[in-house]
């Protein structure tokens, strides 16, 4: 807490006497250090946090969140929503001895309206939920790569999807949000009501409050051309050199990314994955059949071993790029690259190409640019990313050793193309703590922290990326 924080909270009020009161709380599920889940409740997906707030509660109900909220700020205590956990490595980097960790998971459901083509989606809900329910209805929506991401914290901080290039960022698809504020009321910001609020969460997220259901525009698509194609990585030097190409010159339509993977020797996986060093290609091209195979025919060329590419349910999208289905420990690091000169794939192919032992899991590089880059006319904080590439690199961190090997390779191999890095940086892909300056325009985040000062003046609300 800084000093401004402190001055602007009641009196004579500690932590400890402030979780106390927050004990009854929420039928109950408000989790105290030592209370026996609190340790179920407090862990994040990324299982490398070791987040120790002043308290986990876990609302059934928007009122509950407005209690919890109420309670913390009359006690002097800070809130940080959170859904899944999947992006808590830059809160997992903050003090939260005075933090009430509001976990949105069991706040969930989403409600298709086919003839609007939108969907009301509440505050925790996974995008693997809402892909189902909106594929019954011949729909989808702008999610990314893992089917156990929440909406939320994806769509509020930006949103990379497979629909991205052409369709733009995701959180350029919410109509409305509503949204428990630092003084416990429950508002809706729309482009009508409450336009600046509603500027401001989109982007801002959880600086201006737990946002408890979200309105998303729905893409028309029941089926897509997705897949992947996989090469072993002694072919990354003709492979990724040949991608960074393709993408140069690659309709708006097509967004895919380009991996260099190596994964352990495990049962689970299947044997054509399963203790390889690989380079994987996959995406989606939201074009017919012959236009994807014409496409797509340059990447083919290079003989992949495996090509899955093909009309699949726009459900199947969400299990094309492979994520992890259960919550894993790790570390990563990124940054937006502009264009690459064959000089910098050289140098990307000499940290990760073959016979080099990388320490990571994968080293990825997502496609930019098209609507991704052009700001929406009716955007909020943050409307579109600069920059052609997104690089985000992963390591496993199953102990304190192997997270701080993994954080070292992961900045080091991002630090080696720095002469191609913009300042700009992804919301999503950023799970350090960073200046969130990097994250919006000069003058978008000034106006956003205007916003918030006034939404929230004694910083009760506690995002991943403060503003
Ligand atoms: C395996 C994996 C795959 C990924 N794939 C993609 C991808 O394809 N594209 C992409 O863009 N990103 C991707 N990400 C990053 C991911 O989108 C971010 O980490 C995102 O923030 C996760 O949202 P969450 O709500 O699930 O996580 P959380 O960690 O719960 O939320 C992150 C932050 O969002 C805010 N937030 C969450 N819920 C709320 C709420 N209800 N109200 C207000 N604020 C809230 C909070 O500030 C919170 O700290 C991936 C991450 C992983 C680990």
């Amino acid at each position: 807490m800084t000093v401004r924080d402190a001055a602007a909270r009641p009196a004579g009020t500690t932590s400890s006497t402030g979780t106390a009161a927050l004990r009854g709380l929420c039928g109950g599920r408000v989790h105290l250090p030592g209370d026996p889940a609190y340790d179920v409740h407090r862990a994040a997906w990324n299982l490398a946090v070791q987040q120790r707030p002043a308290a986990v509660a876990v609302p059934h109900s928007v009122a509950e969140v407005q209690e919890v909220v109420r309670a913390a700020g009359a006690a002097g205590l800070r809130v940080a929503p959170q859904s899944t956990g999947h992006g808590a490595g830059a809160l997992g980097e903050k003090d939260l001895a005075d933090v009430v960790v509001v976990r949105l998971s069991e706040l969930t459901g989403v409600t298709v309206d086919p003839t609007a083509r939108t969907a009301r989606v509440v505050g925790g809900t996974w995008w693997k939920d809402v892909v189902a329910a909106t594929a019954a209805h011949g729909l989808t929506a702008p999610h990314g790569s893992a089917p156990d991401i929440a909406v939320a914290g994806y769509a509020l901080n930006g949103g990379l999807s497979f629909y991205g290039r052409q369709h733009g960022l995701a959180v350029n698809a919410i109509r409305a949000v509503e949204v428990v504020l630092a003084d416990g009321t429950c508002v809706r910001a729309d482009a009508g009501e409450r336009p600046d609020l509603f500027w401001a969460v989109r982007g801002g997220g959880a600086n201006l409050g737990v946002v408890v259901a979200l309105e998303l525009d729905l893409l028309p698509y029941a089926d897509v051309f997705a897949g992947m194609l996989l090469w072993d990585r002694e072919q990354a030097p003709e492979v990724v050199p040949a991608w960074v190409r393709w993408t140069r010159g690659a309709p708006e339509s097509v967004t895919t990314s380009m991996r260099v993977l190596s994964l352990p020797p495990l049962p689970e996986l299947p044997a054509f994955l399963s203790g390889r060093d690989l380079v994987v290609i996959d995406g989606a091209v939201l074009e017919d059949d012959a236009r994807a195979d014409e496409v797509l025919a340059p990447l083919r060329a290079l003989a992949p071993e495996v090509d899955t590419f093909a009309r699949i349910p726009v459900t199947g999208l969400l299990d094309v790029h492979m994520d992890p289905p259960d919550p894993v420990p790790f570390v990563s690091d990124h940054a937006v690259l502009g264009e690459l000169s064959d000089e910098a794939v050289d140098v990307f192919l000499e940290q990760v190409g073959p016979g080099t032992t990388t320490g990571l899991l994968f080293a990825e590089l997502r496609h930019l640019g098209g609507a991704l880059g052009r700001p929406a006319p009716d955007g909020g904080a943050l409307s579109h990313v600069d920059g052609s590439y997104a690089m985000y690199c992963i390591a496993v961190a199953p102990s304190p050793e192997a997270l701080a090997a993994g954080a070292a390779a992961t900045s080091g191999i991002v630090g080696t193309l720095d002469r191609w890095s913009l300042p700009q940086r992804v919301p999503t892909f950023t799970d350090t703590r960073e200046d969130t300056r990097s994250m919006f325009g000069g003058t978008a985040w000034a106006r956003l922290a205007r916003l918030r000062d006034e939404h929230d003046p004694t910083r009760l609300l506690l995002a991943h990326h403060e503003v």
